[in-house]
């Protein structure tokens, strides 16, 4: 449950510098650290077992990036995984990290307004039942968390092979205010895009069985008080 694991109680209260030592300067006299602080610009929530990840490191090389991952055992496989590649490919892969944490409820605890400029959903779990349709990672309530710490321009990805959870998460996203779709040339020519079936264990498995995939991409628009 919840308990086991720590929860940061603002923002500022997450050490990201143990997460990303590369980026953070060492340590000496408090002068040695003027200029702003590096902040993590992507999220990749439910991420699995790291492969998003693994494969946005070398595109986006100055870009910090986080998997937030609910399962302690899967998470702690993505902490080992970093750290053989880091140790394998020096220079490489400083830029990625995770934490342990339930994405539903902590969001805002992890980042302040307008931080992200991207977030990824990839294959989240369905939650078939109507009654449990509250325990998708995307709902319009959570879209509103999404677009608070998400900048304007910033974008949300989503893709699954479930018909009917790609309905949902399109659906959801129409109907938010602060979120209109991207354009078809726009997703054709994003790197990225190219990632979200084929990077992830998930997509892997569902290449491999031939399966069909659904993706909604989004892009965080101005609000009133933006
Ligand atoms: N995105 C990865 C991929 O495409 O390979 C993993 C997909 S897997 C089907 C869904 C992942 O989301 C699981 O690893 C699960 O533990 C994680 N997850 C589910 N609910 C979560 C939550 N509330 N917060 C964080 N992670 C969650």
């Amino acid at each position: 449950s919840d308990s086991h694991f720590p929860v940061p109680i603002c923002p500022s209260d997450v050490d990201f510098s143990s997460h990303y030592p590369h980026f953070f300067p060492g340590p000496g006299p408090a002068h040695a650290h003027d200029g702003p602080r590096p902040m993590v610009r992507f999220a990749d929530v439910g991420c699995g077992f790291g492969g998003l990840l693994v494969g946005l490191s070398p595109l986006f090389p100055d870009t910090l990036m986080i998997g937030m991952e609910l399962r302690d055992k899967v998470t702690e496989y993505v902490k080992d995984r970093i750290q053989g590649l880091r140790a394998t490919n020096p220079g490489q892969y400083n830029n990625i990290s995770v934490v342990r944490t339930n994405s539903m409820k902590y969001i805002p605890n992890y980042f302040q307004k307008a931080q992200l400029s991207k977030m990824f959903f990839l294959f989240p779990d369905p939650h078939f039942k109507e009654k449990n349709h509250r325990r998708r990672v995307i709902s319009v309530q959570l879209l509103d968390e999404y677009a608070y710490v998400m900048e304007v321009g910033g974008i949300i990805y989503t893709v699954t092979d479930v018909e009917e959870l790609g309905e949902w998460m399109k659906s959801c996203l129409e109907k938010h205010p602060l979120f209109e779709a991207v354009g078809e040339e726009e997703i054709n020519t994003d790197p990225v895009v190219k990632l979200l079936t084929s990077a992830t264990e998930e997509g892997q498995k569902v290449a491999r069985n031939g399966g069909q995939t659904f993706m909604a991409i989004y892009r965080r628009v101005a609000s009133k008080e933006d």
